[in-house]
């Protein structure tokens, strides 16, 4: 069956989040801007703050069924805070200050503080990751006058035992810069006629340890029973 496609864009959009930390963080920053009225006038950024929150990346629509009275802010997964983050603004329905209270007991920067740590975690592992297939799959080959950048490809000439060859992708220049190279290192782990994402398990993989356009051969096996 066809994946059902999505217009919506459901991945968090951690930095546009994250831009509000130092703000909140100032120590004379004031959630309230009067705190006379029978009902709070809040500062315009804590608006701008809560009209974010309400984007379909950041929302718990369960969030009410979570237990969110015992804080572990600090191991908090991005599932959890996303409760937290929709519990902030949504309770402010039913309890006119509870975003003022939820900036004075600390609990907006620190959510804010999490999220910055796992997105922090991602970008290391996403560069690690990629580290790890360029290690494996490609290399760069000087000679006297040039440099080619070449990636390896496995072949299936028979079933059961891949073979494997270096092809030269691109042929630069003896003095092109280190910068220069890495930059097309890195576009071809992007290139789909040497790479590619697989749909289920999410990793990418060289084209020969593709089973097709869409899934890996592990997943073939693992999740259809394919022997390779
Ligand atoms: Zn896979």
């Amino acid at each position: 069956m066809p994946k059902k496609t999505s217009t919506v864009d459901t991945t968090p959009d951690f930095e546009k989040l994250l831009w509000f930390l130092p703000l909140f963080m100032d120590p004379t920053f004031k959630s309230m801007i009067n705190e006379a009225d029978d009902y709070p006038e809040y500062h315009p950024t804590v608006g701008a703050f809560c009209d974010e929150l309400a984007k379909k990346c950041w929302i718990d629509y369960d969030y009410m069924s979570r237990d969110l009275t015992y804080l572990n802010i600090e191991n908090a997964n991005l599932a959890l805070l996303k409760s937290y983050l929709t519990s902030i603004w949504r309770r402010e329905r039913f309890s006119d200050g509870h975003i003022a209270s939820m900036f004075e007991n600390g609990l907006v920067v620190d959510i804010l503080w999490r999220l910055k740590e796992l997105r922090d975690i991602a970008m290391t592992d996403g560069k690690k990751k990629a580290a790890k297939y360029i290690n494996d799959y490609m290399r760069v080959a000087r000679s006297d006058n040039t440099i080619e950048i070449q990636v390896e490809m496995i072949e299936w000439p028979h079933p059961h035992t891949p073979t494997s060859s270096w092809h030269t992708i691109d042929k630069l220049d003896k003095f092109t810069s280190q910068e220069v190279i890495d930059e097309i290192v890195e576009k071809t782990l992007s290139d789909k006629r040497y790479f590619k994402v697989c749909n289920e398990c999410n990793e990418r993989n060289p084209v020969g340890h593709m089973h097709d356009n869409k899934i890996c051969q592990s997943c073939a096996e693992n999740n259809h029973g394919i022997v390779y």
